[in-house]
């Protein structure tokens, strides 16, 4: 991500100021006046998008649905969905505005669960509701002020490290040895943790006491965790440890308040879910993204499964409720040694690749395939070269330590798991 120009921060420093009023009372709203809300903003977000937008002008004209067609929330349900697949497929040209400049917008780009690049832009009115929503987000588990370190854990860092000095926030990269990362939280001694629950776990035994001392929160994301695992972490270090969901193209989907409940942010996304299976309460969530009309998402396939319930919450909260969420199951690796090596990690190290070498690699699928075997599937593009294949193999080798045999295996199509879908990262072994 492209980090933020000066008037983009002073914006964001007079919503800071305002302390986003908009986000601060919306928790509290009745439901009836959240939809009302809600279904106000996506009339306009579909009217954008058939207007500018070139992909959404033939997915609907397709489906036969008209501009001024959208007058209930049943027409709103039977617009047809958006994948994953589809979106990158048509970046750019298809999903942003004619004539957009991708300087002007702030792009962020990930290989998601999918083994190719996807490109997600956000205009920096946007970003800026975005990051005030991951603002809120921390409050939601501590007083979160000013002056409170934050350190963060992540694929990249984020478009600003503080705002004119106050809420500063440290990067440290997930596929840093995790010695690494245990001496930056030594030496920052942060108030608040954001990270992979895989990462925590890693972490937690080479910390002092000191270390720990002024944490009040800990966010943790990107992979399932139990909330055991969660709780026992709470207990040890005495704060409380959250579970946030989000995704590149949806941004804050929903996340933990302290009694422990997952709300979704009816503010940032519309969800729902599909309809599940017979037998089943868990349906696949789809959402649309209420506030970025440079790259619109709308009725977009998450694919993870959960449900959404309407219940009251000690926090006070009346956002729905995101229940049995079952998504973010990649499998890790482990090493002959008893090492794990978590899928988070796993697909940081593979998307580095596919953004260093974006013309060499067009998809990859990485699989254990024995004990002490892991090779990288890989669609060669016209960029491939036998250095390149080298370099990836030291990285490999360093990042398994040499404990697995590692090798690239040249295919036309990448595996897929045994129920067909496409993954990046397998464990084919018991
Ligand atoms: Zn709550």
């Amino acid at each position: 991500m492209r980090t933020l120009t000066l008037n983009e921060r002073v914006t964001l420093l007079k919503s800071f100021v305002n302390g986003g009023r908009f986000l601060k009372q919306s928790p509290y709203w009745a439901p009836e006046r959240m939809r009302d809300w809600q279904f106000a903003r996506i009339q306009k977000l579909v009217t954008h998008a058939m207007k500018e937008i070139p992909f959404y002008r033939a997915h609907y004209g397709a489906a036969s649905f008209e501009l001024g067609d959208l007058k209930s929330w049943d027409d709103f349900h039977r617009l047809p969905l958006v994948t994953k697949d589809d979106v990158i497929q048509h970046f750019p040209e298809g999903m942003l505005k004619k004539g957009a400049n991708l300087d002007d917008l702030i792009v962020s780009r990930s290989s998601g669960s999918s083994g190719k690049v996807l490109d997600v832009c956000y205009d920096s009115q946007a970003m800026i509701t975005f990051m005030l929503a991951g603002l809120r987000l921390y409050r939601m588990g501590f007083r979160y002020g000013p002056l409170h370190r934050q350190l963060y854990i992540y694929t990249s860092p984020y478009p600003l490290s503080s705002v004119f000095g106050l809420f500063p926030m440290h990067f440290v990269s997930t596929l840093e040895e995790v010695d690494k990362i245990a001496a930056k939280i030594e030496a920052i001694r942060p108030e608040l943790l954001v990270c992979y629950p895989s990462h925590l776990k890693q972490i937690a035994p080479l910390l002092s006491k000191r270390a720990t001392s002024r944490l009040r929160c800990i966010s943790v994301n990107s992979e399932m965790s139990t909330q055991a695992e969660r709780d026992a972490i709470s207990e040890r270090w005495g704060c409380p440890v959250l579970d946030e969901y989000s995704s590149e193209e949806l941004t804050r989907i929903a996340a933990q308040c302290t009694c422990g409940k997952y709300h979704v942010f009816e503010d940032i996304n519309y969800m729902e879910t599909l309809p599940p299976e017979p037998g089943s309460n868990l349906g696949v969530l789809v959402g649309t993204q209420l506030h970025n009309f440079a790259m619109p998402m709308i009725r977009y396939v998450q694919n993870d499964l959960g449900e959404l319930q309407s219940s009251v919450c000690d926090c006070g909260w009346r956002f729905r409720q995101l229940i049995n969420l079952q998504g973010r199951k990649n499998d890790s690796f482990l090493m002959p040694s008893g090492r794990e090596i978590s899928s988070g990690f796993l697909l940081d190290a593979t998307y580095d690749i596919l953004l260093e070498w974006r013309e060499a690699v067009l998809d990859f699928c990485l699989i254990q395939t024995g004990g002490d075997q892991v090779k990288l599937q890989v669609v060669k593009g016209s960029g491939w070269s036998d250095r390149i294949a080298e370099e990836i193999k030291q990285r490999f080798n360093g990042y398994f330590k040499n404990e697995v045999r590692f090798w690239i295996e040249g295919v036309e199509i990448c595996e897929k798991t045994r129920s067909g879908k496409r993954n990046p990262i397998l464990r084919r072994i018991k």
